[in-house]
């Protein structure tokens, strides 16, 4: 079965092949660096990410644009309140965003753009527009006229027929029962940073940016646009607008977008102030992997209820796995092969494919991964899972790390490495096979110390980090 995704525009599973058979092109509205992000925001980021290595898995290439919003009203506003100009004030949020990312082991996005490196193509697609007679100008300021582009509603799947012609928006975030004419360059404001353009003095609002960096980097259709539920309208409502008036070509092929994440039950946002950073839940000592697995196993269309009793599940199943694969790759097993297990670790992989291919049905993915890991264990404990079975069991944890990513444990960088560990080791059971326990227990404890954990079984000794 071909993958399948939901398109939000057509309301329904579609299956996915990228225009060219090839390179998928995809953008991603990526964060508005005014602040850190939070494990709301991260949880979309993850799952562009699984979406990402899902792709590759099935074998496309990748063209990836995220953007960085790196000017907008808040932004305007903390910068001045901070004393400092816009680009100081982002760039440390951008910085820990990066940080971010990479904890959770995000993959880096083909392009990462700036909103402020591209005003010239965003002014170059205001005119495109206004020279198609889609826009309006209002003390300074450029607005889109939406009753000239009559599919407007058609991704949010709303009539705005009969809306108020000419009443405008002024700022980028709006409901749908204010859905109106918005604004895509605003007039200079006395004491806001601001650009000299041929459209006046001034800056961009939101939507355009999303507009003129996808097409500049992807062509004018791309394959797939991705977002937060919440993205929906007006967002991308505006972006299909803005590009559509200009090109006169379909913008996106597919537009996915995913839910959000909860916490007790309302959307986990700064307004709301009930919202945790990754830096927070860091700091109470989960790994990231942790939360990458937690962010990661809700299917991305549903509702991510957070909790830290779910964090530390998902810290328990991951430790799980890795001693499954520890297993694997210490233990010494009797000679030959079974063909059971040899068949079990084929359905299991077919199923692990098969939910990933039903619009990324991640917990149903995990679901084929423990139920395979539990009756392997069970058939090495019968003594019936065989040398032969190692590889093709290896491979199939190799392909479910290769969404996944959790089973490497964080290293700080105080941390030892895997070559000093085993020296010590040596060395420890040089010391035994010498009768110098003394010497042999401190070598454990020190390791203990620094997080790993030797285990004396009868095929030798094994170790892994905590
Ligand atoms: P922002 O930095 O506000 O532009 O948001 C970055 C991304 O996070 C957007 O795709 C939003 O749709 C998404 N987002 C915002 N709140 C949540 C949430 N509680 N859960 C999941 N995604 C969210
Ligand atoms: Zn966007």
């Amino acid at each position: 079965m071909a993958l399948r995704l939901f398109n939000t525009l057509m309301q329904k599973l579609e299956e996915f092949h990228p225009a060219d058979g090839r390179t998928v092109r995809m953008y991603t509205c990526g964060p508005t660096v005014w602040n850190y992000a939070h494990i709301g925001n991260l949880r979309t980021f993850t799952f562009q990410d699984i979406l990402r290595r899902w792709l590759r898995y099935r074998g496309y290439q990748l063209r990836h644009v995220m953007n960085l919003t790196d000017v907008d009203d808040r932004i305007i506003q903390e910068s001045i309140k901070a004393g400092k100009s816009i680009q100081e004030y982002t760039a440390a949020y951008t910085q820990a965003f990066l940080e971010d990312a990479a904890a959770l082991r995000l993959e880096r996005p083909e392009y990462l753009v700036k909103a402020t490196d591209h005003i010239d193509d965003m002014v170059a697609l205001i005119q495109k527009l206004a020279e198609r007679g889609h826009t309006y100008t209002s003390e300074g300021s450029v607005y889109f006229r939406i009753s000239t582009f009559p599919g407007y509603g058609k991704l949010s799947h709303i009539d705005f027929q009969g809306i108020l012609d000419g009443a405008r928006v002024d700022t980028d975030k709006y409901d749908k029962e204010n859905a109106r004419d918005f604004v895509l360059w605003k007039a200079r404001k006395e004491g806001e940073h601001y650009w000299d353009t041929p459209l006046g003095p001034g800056r961009p609002g939101w939507h355009i940016e999303c507009s003129a960096m996808s097409m500049k980097y992807l062509g004018e259709t791309l394959d797939i646009h991705a977002g937060g539920i919440d993205l929906t309208f007006p967002h991308h409502e505006n972006e299909i607008a803005q590009s559509e008036a200009a090109t006169g070509k379909p913008f996106a092929r597919f537009w996915l977008h995913a839910e959000h994440l909860m916490v007790d039950g309302q959307t986990m946002s700064k307004t709301l102030g009930n919202f945790y950073t990754l830096r927070d839940v860091l700091a109470k000592g989960y790994a990231p992997e942790a939360v990458r697995y937690l962010l990661a196993s809700v299917p991305y269309r549903k509702r991510l209820n957070f909790t830290f009793e779910a964090l530390r599940a998902a810290g328990a199943a991951i430790e799980r796995l890795r001693n499954f694969k520890l297993r694997l790759e210490t233990e010494s097993f009797p000679e030959g092969s079974s063909e059971a297990i040899e068949r079990r670790t084929a359905e299991a992989r077919a199923a692990f494919e098969e939910t990933l291919d039903d619009d990324l049905n991640t917990a149903g993915a995990l679901g084929a991964i423990f139920d395979w890991v539990r009756d392997l264990n069970t058939a090495m404990d019968a003594g019936e899972f065989k040398k032969g079975n190692v590889a093709a069991a290896l491979d199939l944890l190799a392909r479910f790390d290769s969404i996944f990513d959790v089973l490497r444990p964080t290293v700080h960088e105080t941390a030892i490495s895997d070559a000093e560990i085993e020296a010590l080791i040596a060395e420890r059971n040089a010391a035994r096979k010498a009768r110098d326990f003394a010497r042999a227990d401190a070598i454990r404890a020190s390791l203990a110390e620094k997080g790993v954990i030797l285990e004396d079984t009868k095929d030798g000794v094994r170790w892994k980090r905590k």
